[in-house]
């Protein structure tokens, strides 16, 4: 069917199942609708993917053995610049046009091979994103890629969305992801600097456009950035949404929350943004801080905590509601590097049925995981996405069956289980860029794989990498812009008179 380039796009739709009878802020049921994707009950949790896929499972495995509504991806991820080749495009933005969204695989879906029914969420940043030292700017923010600290623009973000075409986009904020507060006068600037973008967004983007907007709730007080709120509220959200409405998708269709503490004031003051689903961006470290988030009505997740979990060796075990006849504490996680596991020929947890747990036991992932068999850490995310899945069906059952339900529920998971996971104690992974480096000063994550013949002394340091020789002298460099001359006198290769 040919498009109409005048009407709106088939827009987004977020249908609330069942929202409690009380005023106040709540646990909600809902659907989220998109044309061509599967559709994701809520509450539920979208994949936190690196460079765009899930960290040790293969696009067809996260299509046969993952059950997820959605991906969330990080622009930042993508768009590193070598110095060498400062004006090379990336290559995600050169992926064929030809994918139309009527295929169902937009560009930002084939680059990273995402499954068509899987939807694609982007933002600039990773979550949590590593803090810049360089501060943003009123037109773009600084960004983490792969070879350091770049600033990404206002309008180079929002053309990388009208290329790669993700399902939902979250527009830009201009976050401090400092783990201290901001000042009152830094918070000010804050939400005068989102506001001022998410004019600029809404004024440029197109009604027919086939990307939803999250607009960003910043993690500052209601009181600093009630004026943003209330444009996002009064310009750019539908009175009823899910309804049709001729903005089409130039619309607000959701709320990034960085902190779901506002959710509150967000109910008390807009009636219409209270109806938008709302995805949590705040990274909750245990599921009991995602049980709390569900009280005050978050509706989407995006959980880091699955993948760090998984790199540490540890598989998950609980379950929602939890069991009823237990007796003392249970952890939320097992060690599977522990020596006692191997030879345990049980499944990782009882009860679950993953492609993990059916086919494998404890014994032969402890074995990987002693030998670094990548195997070991892809088996464990299959089985931890998959106690995940379970437990937010599980809390959406107890909601089908009454708040108060969801309510005991709550109370008895923080009793039977322990408030944090156990520290895996396996060699993790070797660190890539999903493991995002911390503050300058650190040790390096990785050892070196080999070093200097003869050198017992690993405090030397010799920074080796395989694509190095090991000479004392360093190669000599060829210089891009030698001429023959040049060549000559530095030696490089053998010149035949
Ligand atoms: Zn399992």
């Amino acid at each position: 069917m040919a498009m109409d380039d005048n009407q709106p796009s088939e827009a987004m739709k977020f249908e609330l199942l069942k929202v409690a009878a009380k005023p106040e802020a709540a646990a909600r049921l809902g659907r989220l609708l998109l044309p061509g994707r599967q559709p994701v009950s809520t509450p539920n949790f979208f994949a936190m993917t690196s460079r765009g896929s899930v960290p040790h499972v293969t696009p067809d495995n996260v299509s046969k053995h993952l059950n997820i509504g959605g991906s969330y991806m990080a622009l930042e991820d993508f768009i590193e610049r070598s110095q060498a080749y400062a004006k090379r495009e990336p290559p995600i933005y050169q992926t064929p046009s030809s994918s139309t969204p009527s295929s169902g695989r937009p560009p930002l879906h084939s680059f990273t091979a995402t499954p068509p029914t899987t939807l694609t969420i982007l933002a600039p940043r990773r979550i949590p994103a590593v803090p810049s030292p360089m501060g943003n700017t009123n037109s773009s923010i600084s960004v983490y890629t792969s070879t350091g600290f770049q600033p990404l623009s206002t309008s180079e973000y929002r053309s990388a969305i009208q290329t790669l075409q993700p399902d939902i986009a979250i527009p830009m904020a201009d976050l401090t992801n400092a783990q201290i507060n901001p000042t009152s006068k830094r918070a000010l600037r804050m939400a005068e600097r989102t506001d001022e973008w998410i004019k600029e967004w809404f004024l440029l983007t197109k009604p027919t456009s086939s990307t939803a907007t999250f607009a960003p709730v910043l993690p500052i007080a209601y009181s600093m950035q009630w004026e943003y709120l209330e444009r996002l509220s009064e310009d750019y959200t539908p009175s009823s949404p899910g309804h049709p409405s001729p903005r089409g998708n130039n619309a607000v269709a959701g709320l990034a929350v960085y902190d779901p503490d506002i959710i509150p004031d967000l109910v008390n003051d807009y009636s219409n943004l209270s109806l938008l689903p709302r995805l949590s961006l705040s990274a909750p470290s245990t599921p009991h801080q995602v049980l709390r988030q569900i009280s005050l009505g978050v509706d989407l997740f995006v959980l880091p905590f699955t993948n760090t979990v998984s790199d540490s060796g540890v598989a998950l075990a609980f379950t929602f509601p939890p069991p009823s006849d237990t007796q003392g504490i249970l952890p939320l996680g097992v060690d599977m590097s522990d020596q006692k596991y191997q030879t345990d020929l049980g499944p990782l947890m009882d009860g679950c049925t993953c492609y993990a747990c059916s086919r494998h036991h404890r014994a032969y992932v402890h074995h990987l995981l002693s030998a670094r068999e990548m195997l070991g850490w892809t088996l464990l995310q299959i089985h931890n996405h998959a106690v995940l899945t379970s437990f937010f069906e599980g809390i959406r059952q107890s909601l089908q069956n009454g708040e108060e339900e969801f309510e005991k529920g709550v109370d008895r998971f923080s009793m039977v289980y322990d408030s944090e996971f156990p520290v895996g104690s396996g060699e993790r992974p070797r660190a890539r860029g999903y493991h995002f480096k911390s503050a300058g000063g650190d040790e390096k994550r990785n050892k070196p794989a080999w070093s200097k013949f003869g050198n017992n002394d690993d405090s030397e340091g010799v920074s080796v990498s395989s694509s190095q020789p090991v000479t004392d002298t360093p190669p000599p460099v060829p210089d891009p812009m030698a001429d023959g001359v040049d060549l000559e006198h530095q030696g490089l290769g053998k010149v035949v008179r």
